[in-house]
Protein backbone atom coordinates (compact mmCIF):
# COMPACT_ATOMS: atom_id res chain seq x y z
CA UNK A 1 0.00 0.00 0.00
CA UNK A 2 0.94 3.82 -0.28
CA UNK A 3 0.68 4.95 2.95
CA UNK A 4 1.18 8.56 4.31
CA UNK A 5 2.11 9.54 8.06
CA UNK A 6 0.80 13.08 9.35
CA UNK A 7 3.40 13.91 11.94
CA UNK A 8 5.26 16.99 12.71
CA UNK A 9 8.67 16.00 13.02
CA UNK A 10 10.25 12.57 10.91
CA UNK A 11 12.69 12.20 13.31
CA UNK A 12 10.06 11.17 16.24
CA UNK A 13 10.63 7.55 17.52
CA UNK A 14 7.55 7.09 17.08
CA UNK A 15 7.26 8.22 13.43
CA UNK A 16 10.19 6.79 12.30
CA UNK A 17 9.27 2.94 13.94
CA UNK A 18 5.96 3.24 11.80
CA UNK A 19 8.12 4.34 8.95
CA UNK A 20 10.58 1.30 9.22
CA UNK A 21 7.74 -1.23 9.77
CA UNK A 22 6.15 -0.02 7.16
CA UNK A 23 8.85 -0.05 4.67
CA UNK A 24 9.78 -3.68 6.06
CA UNK A 25 6.43 -4.87 4.51
CA UNK A 26 7.20 -3.89 1.25
CA UNK A 27 4.90 -0.60 1.77
CA UNK A 28 5.70 2.40 0.20
CA UNK A 29 5.40 5.43 3.08
CA UNK A 30 6.13 9.26 3.53
CA UNK A 31 5.71 11.43 6.22
CA UNK A 32 4.02 14.75 5.60
CA UNK A 33 4.32 17.27 8.24
CA UNK A 34 -0.04 18.46 8.35
CA UNK A 35 1.32 21.92 8.34
CA UNK A 36 2.40 21.91 4.97
CA UNK A 37 -0.99 20.45 3.93
CA UNK A 38 -3.15 22.84 2.38
CA UNK A 39 -6.51 21.85 0.80
CA UNK A 40 -9.19 23.29 -2.08
CA UNK A 41 -12.78 22.29 -1.28
CA UNK A 42 -15.47 22.55 -3.48
CA UNK A 43 -18.63 20.63 -4.24
CA UNK A 44 -17.28 16.77 -4.64
CA UNK A 45 -14.06 17.50 -4.81
CA UNK A 46 -10.89 17.04 -2.40
CA UNK A 47 -7.73 18.28 -3.35
CA UNK A 48 -4.21 18.30 -1.04
CA UNK A 49 -1.34 19.97 -2.25
CA UNK A 50 1.85 19.65 0.07
CA UNK A 51 4.97 21.38 -0.43
CA UNK A 52 4.16 22.66 -4.44
CA UNK A 53 2.88 19.21 -5.51
CA UNK A 54 -0.69 17.21 -5.08
CA UNK A 55 -0.76 14.64 -3.06
CA UNK A 56 -2.20 11.42 -5.47
CA UNK A 57 -2.80 7.51 -4.85
CA UNK A 58 -2.36 7.26 -1.08
CA UNK A 59 -3.79 4.20 0.31
CA UNK A 60 -4.16 5.04 4.46
CA UNK A 61 -2.86 7.90 6.62
CA UNK A 62 -1.95 7.08 10.19
CA UNK A 63 -2.33 10.35 12.07
CA UNK A 64 0.34 11.61 14.64
CA UNK A 65 -1.88 14.39 15.55
CA UNK A 66 -0.35 16.79 18.96
CA UNK A 67 -1.80 18.59 21.16
CA UNK A 68 -1.07 21.87 19.75
CA UNK A 69 -1.96 21.49 16.18
CA UNK A 70 -5.42 19.50 16.76
CA UNK A 71 -7.02 22.42 15.01
CA UNK A 72 -5.41 22.44 11.73
CA UNK A 73 -4.29 18.13 11.73
CA UNK A 74 -8.04 16.96 12.02
CA UNK A 75 -8.88 19.28 9.35
CA UNK A 76 -6.06 17.80 6.85
CA UNK A 77 -7.29 14.19 8.24
CA UNK A 78 -10.51 15.09 7.26
CA UNK A 79 -9.80 16.62 3.56
CA UNK A 80 -7.56 13.19 3.34
CA UNK A 81 -10.63 10.64 4.19
CA UNK A 82 -12.97 12.58 2.11
CA UNK A 83 -10.41 11.69 -0.79
CA UNK A 84 -10.75 8.12 -0.03
CA UNK A 85 -8.02 7.14 2.13
CA UNK A 86 -8.57 4.76 5.23
CA UNK A 87 -7.46 6.25 8.90
CA UNK A 88 -7.60 3.44 11.88
CA UNK A 89 -8.75 7.08 13.62
CA UNK A 90 -11.11 9.15 11.95
CA UNK A 91 -10.72 13.33 12.34
CA UNK A 92 -14.07 12.83 14.64
CA UNK A 93 -12.49 10.11 16.80
CA UNK A 94 -9.04 12.27 17.55
CA UNK A 95 -11.35 15.42 18.36
CA UNK A 96 -13.39 13.28 20.53
CA UNK A 97 -10.57 11.99 22.50
CA UNK A 98 -8.81 15.43 23.03
CA UNK A 99 -11.52 16.47 25.38
CA UNK A 100 -11.28 14.61 28.38
CA UNK A 101 -15.08 15.63 29.81
CA UNK A 102 -16.41 14.61 26.60
CA UNK A 103 -14.66 11.25 26.32
CA UNK A 104 -15.55 10.60 30.26
CA UNK A 105 -19.25 11.31 29.54
CA UNK A 106 -19.40 9.18 26.30
CA UNK A 107 -17.31 6.43 29.00
CA UNK A 108 -20.05 6.88 31.77
CA UNK A 109 -23.01 6.55 29.22
CA UNK A 110 -21.10 3.09 28.80
CA UNK A 111 -20.83 2.00 31.71
CA UNK A 112 -17.35 2.08 31.55
CA UNK A 113 -15.58 2.62 35.04
CA UNK A 114 -13.99 5.59 35.78
CA UNK A 115 -12.76 8.09 38.87
CA UNK A 116 -15.98 10.28 39.61
CA UNK A 117 -15.88 13.72 38.04
CA UNK A 118 -17.29 16.86 38.45
CA UNK A 119 -17.48 19.88 36.15
CA UNK A 120 -18.87 22.89 36.60
CA UNK A 121 -18.31 26.80 35.99
CA UNK A 122 -19.47 29.47 37.81
CA UNK A 123 -17.61 30.75 41.62
CA UNK A 124 -21.01 30.04 43.27
CA UNK A 125 -21.32 26.70 42.98
CA UNK A 126 -17.67 25.65 43.76
CA UNK A 127 -19.14 24.44 47.28
CA UNK A 128 -21.93 22.55 45.80
CA UNK A 129 -19.57 20.83 43.27
CA UNK A 130 -17.21 20.04 45.79
CA UNK A 131 -20.12 18.22 48.06
CA UNK A 132 -21.27 16.45 44.73
CA UNK A 133 -17.66 14.90 44.04
CA UNK A 134 -16.87 13.95 47.76
CA UNK A 135 -14.08 14.11 50.69
CA UNK A 136 -10.71 15.13 49.26
CA UNK A 137 -8.12 14.33 48.37
CA UNK A 138 -9.70 15.92 45.24
CA UNK A 139 -7.53 16.09 41.27
CA UNK A 140 -7.80 18.69 39.19
CA UNK A 141 -7.09 18.70 35.56
CA UNK A 142 -7.18 20.69 32.47
CA UNK A 143 -9.38 19.80 30.19
CA UNK A 144 -6.76 19.71 27.17
CA UNK A 145 -3.81 19.06 29.23
CA UNK A 146 -1.37 16.26 28.24
CA UNK A 147 2.09 14.13 29.35
CA UNK A 148 0.97 15.47 33.18
CA UNK A 149 0.77 18.72 32.99
CA UNK A 150 -2.16 21.08 34.46
CA UNK A 151 -2.64 18.03 36.39
CA UNK A 152 -2.87 19.24 40.76
CA UNK A 153 -3.00 16.89 43.42
CA UNK A 154 -5.04 18.78 46.46
CA UNK A 155 -5.16 17.68 49.77
CA UNK A 156 -7.78 19.96 51.05
CA UNK A 157 -10.99 21.35 50.50
CA UNK A 158 -9.41 24.71 50.97
CA UNK A 159 -6.38 23.97 48.41
CA UNK A 160 -9.35 22.87 45.94
CA UNK A 161 -11.04 25.66 46.14
CA UNK A 162 -7.81 27.65 44.91
CA UNK A 163 -6.88 26.11 42.23
CA UNK A 164 -10.44 26.26 40.89
CA UNK A 165 -10.32 29.70 41.25
CA UNK A 166 -6.96 29.87 40.02
CA UNK A 167 -7.95 28.10 36.50
CA UNK A 168 -11.53 29.75 36.28
CA UNK A 169 -9.26 33.34 36.61
CA UNK A 170 -7.37 32.11 33.98
CA UNK A 171 -10.54 30.97 32.02
CA UNK A 172 -9.24 27.15 31.60
CA UNK A 173 -11.59 24.50 31.46
CA UNK A 174 -10.97 21.80 34.31
CA UNK A 175 -12.46 18.77 35.65
CA UNK A 176 -12.32 17.92 39.41
CA UNK A 177 -11.74 13.97 40.48
CA UNK A 178 -11.58 11.98 43.31
CA UNK A 179 -8.32 10.64 44.40
CA UNK A 180 -7.17 7.14 43.53
CA UNK A 181 -5.38 6.75 46.65
CA UNK A 182 -5.00 2.67 46.49
CA UNK A 183 -3.19 3.12 42.92
CA UNK A 184 0.03 4.45 44.53
CA UNK A 185 0.94 6.64 41.48
CA UNK A 186 1.07 3.92 39.65
CA UNK A 187 -1.11 3.56 36.36
CA UNK A 188 -1.05 1.19 33.50
CA UNK A 189 -1.16 2.15 29.73
CA UNK A 190 -2.84 -0.88 27.24
CA UNK A 191 -2.34 0.04 23.91
CA UNK A 192 -4.94 -0.57 21.40
CA UNK A 193 -4.58 -1.36 18.26
CA UNK A 194 -7.81 -2.91 16.01
CA UNK A 195 -10.01 -3.98 19.13
CA UNK A 196 -6.68 -5.56 20.22
CA UNK A 197 -4.58 -5.28 23.46
CA UNK A 198 -1.08 -5.63 21.87
CA UNK A 199 1.37 -4.06 25.18
CA UNK A 200 0.55 -3.47 28.51
CA UNK A 201 3.08 -1.26 30.38
CA UNK A 202 2.67 -0.66 34.01
CA UNK A 203 4.00 3.25 34.95
CA UNK A 204 5.35 3.82 38.77
CA UNK A 205 5.59 8.09 39.40
CA UNK A 206 9.20 8.69 40.60
CA UNK A 207 9.18 9.23 44.83
CA UNK A 208 7.55 12.13 46.16
CA UNK A 209 5.20 12.13 42.57
CA UNK A 210 1.87 11.26 42.07
CA UNK A 211 1.58 11.29 38.09
CA UNK A 212 3.36 8.29 36.81
CA UNK A 213 3.80 10.08 33.12
CA UNK A 214 7.33 9.04 31.88
CA UNK A 215 8.02 13.00 30.41
CA UNK A 216 7.41 13.48 34.50
CA UNK A 217 9.84 11.14 35.30
CA UNK A 218 8.21 7.83 35.97
CA UNK A 219 9.45 4.50 35.25
CA UNK A 220 7.84 1.40 33.04
CA UNK A 221 7.60 -2.16 32.91
CA UNK A 222 5.88 -4.28 31.05
CA UNK A 223 3.16 -6.12 33.35
CA UNK A 224 0.14 -8.56 32.81
CA UNK A 225 -3.12 -7.26 32.17
CA UNK A 226 -6.06 -8.87 33.70
CA UNK A 227 -9.19 -9.73 31.43
CA UNK A 228 -10.91 -7.11 32.84
CA UNK A 229 -8.60 -4.51 31.97
CA UNK A 230 -8.09 -5.83 28.53
CA UNK A 231 -11.72 -5.92 28.09
CA UNK A 232 -11.91 -2.00 29.71
CA UNK A 233 -9.55 -1.23 27.46
CA UNK A 234 -11.01 -2.59 24.69
CA UNK A 235 -14.52 -0.97 25.16
CA UNK A 236 -12.60 2.76 25.88
CA UNK A 237 -11.04 2.77 22.39
CA UNK A 238 -14.27 1.01 20.35
CA UNK A 239 -16.35 3.88 22.10
CA UNK A 240 -14.51 6.64 21.26
CA UNK A 241 -14.27 5.04 17.29
CA UNK A 242 -10.33 4.55 17.64
CA UNK A 243 -8.58 1.74 16.26
CA UNK A 244 -5.39 2.89 17.78
CA UNK A 245 -5.19 4.06 21.49
CA UNK A 246 -3.26 4.09 24.64
CA UNK A 247 -5.99 3.91 27.21
CA UNK A 248 -4.37 4.38 30.81
CA UNK A 249 -6.20 3.00 33.70
CA UNK A 250 -6.02 3.06 37.21
CA UNK A 251 -6.26 0.07 39.38
CA UNK A 252 -8.67 0.71 42.07
CA UNK A 253 -10.30 -1.03 44.78
CA UNK A 254 -13.52 -1.16 42.23
CA UNK A 255 -11.34 -2.34 39.18
CA UNK A 256 -10.01 -0.55 36.78
CA UNK A 257 -10.99 3.34 35.81
CA UNK A 258 -10.23 4.83 32.86
CA UNK A 259 -7.86 7.82 33.19
CA UNK A 260 -7.60 9.12 29.75
CA UNK A 261 -7.63 7.24 26.01
CA UNK A 262 -4.98 8.69 23.88
CA UNK A 263 -4.98 9.04 20.15
CA UNK A 264 -1.73 9.51 19.09
CA UNK A 265 -0.37 6.79 22.03
CA UNK A 266 4.13 7.40 21.85
CA UNK A 267 5.65 4.14 20.87
CA UNK A 268 8.94 4.50 22.51
CA UNK A 269 8.18 3.90 26.30
CA UNK A 270 5.93 1.28 25.19
CA UNK A 271 8.31 -0.62 23.03
CA UNK A 272 10.91 -0.03 25.24
CA UNK A 273 9.69 -1.23 28.23
CA UNK A 274 7.27 -4.72 26.58
CA UNK A 275 10.20 -5.12 23.65
CA UNK A 276 6.59 -5.47 21.72
CA UNK A 277 6.78 -4.63 17.98
CA UNK A 278 3.80 -2.28 18.22
CA UNK A 279 4.62 -0.18 15.33
CA UNK A 280 4.58 -3.78 13.06
CA UNK A 281 1.29 -4.77 14.66
CA UNK A 282 -0.23 -0.49 13.72
CA UNK A 283 0.99 -1.10 9.73
CA UNK A 284 -0.20 -4.95 9.66
CA UNK A 285 -3.91 -3.63 11.30
CA UNK A 286 -3.79 -0.60 8.32
CA UNK A 287 -2.74 -2.87 5.51
CA UNK A 288 -5.75 -5.33 6.73
CA UNK A 289 -8.55 -2.98 7.05
CA UNK A 290 -7.12 -1.58 3.17
CA UNK A 291 -7.67 -4.71 1.93
CA UNK A 292 -10.78 -5.87 3.15
CA UNK A 293 -11.94 -2.23 2.19
CA UNK A 294 -10.69 -2.99 -1.33
CA UNK A 295 -12.73 -6.39 -1.41
CA UNK A 296 -15.59 -4.55 -0.18
CA UNK A 297 -16.05 -1.30 -1.24
CA UNK A 298 -18.31 1.15 0.94
CA UNK A 299 -16.85 -0.65 4.31
CA UNK A 300 -15.18 1.37 6.46
P1 LIG B 1 -2.46 13.58 31.26
O1 LIG B 1 -3.41 13.49 30.12
O2 LIG B 1 -1.88 14.93 31.40
O3 LIG B 1 -1.48 12.45 31.29
P2 LIG B 1 -3.93 12.16 33.33
O4 LIG B 1 -5.36 12.38 33.60
O5 LIG B 1 -3.57 10.91 32.59
O6 LIG B 1 -3.36 13.44 32.56
O7 LIG B 1 -3.14 12.24 34.69
C1 LIG B 1 -1.71 12.14 34.80
C2 LIG B 1 -1.30 11.14 35.89
O8 LIG B 1 -1.78 11.56 37.17
C3 LIG B 1 -1.90 9.76 35.67
O9 LIG B 1 -1.09 8.98 34.83
C4 LIG B 1 -2.00 9.22 37.08
O10 LIG B 1 -0.76 8.63 37.46
C5 LIG B 1 -2.24 10.46 37.92
N1 LIG B 1 -3.69 10.65 38.18
C6 LIG B 1 -4.55 11.32 37.37
N2 LIG B 1 -5.82 11.31 37.85
C7 LIG B 1 -5.77 10.63 39.02
C8 LIG B 1 -6.76 10.29 40.02
N3 LIG B 1 -8.03 10.67 39.88
N4 LIG B 1 -6.35 9.58 41.09
C9 LIG B 1 -5.04 9.19 41.23
N5 LIG B 1 -4.07 9.50 40.31
C10 LIG B 1 -4.40 10.21 39.23
N1 LIG C 1 3.02 11.59 23.78
C1 LIG C 1 2.91 10.25 24.28
C2 LIG C 1 1.48 9.81 24.26
O1 LIG C 1 0.71 10.48 23.63
C3 LIG C 1 3.48 10.10 25.65
C4 LIG C 1 2.52 10.21 26.76
C5 LIG C 1 2.96 9.34 27.89
O2 LIG C 1 3.48 8.23 27.59
O3 LIG C 1 2.72 9.72 29.03
O4 LIG C 1 1.13 8.76 24.77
Amino acid sequence: MKLAILSRNAQLYSTQRLVEAARLRGHTVRVLDPLRCYMRIEPGQFEMHYKGKALADYDAVIPRIGASVTFYGTAVLRQLEMMGLYTPNPSDAVLRARDKLRCHQILAREGIGLPRTVFGDNPDDTNDLLQMLGEPPHVIKLNEGTQGTGVILAERASSSRSVIEAFRGLYANFLVQEFIAEANGADVRCFVVGGKVVAGMRRQAKKGEFRSNLHRGGSAKKVPLSEQEIDTAVRAARVLGLNVAGVDLLRSRRGPLVLEVNSSPGLEGIEGATGEDVAGSIIDYVDHSVKRRRRRPGAK
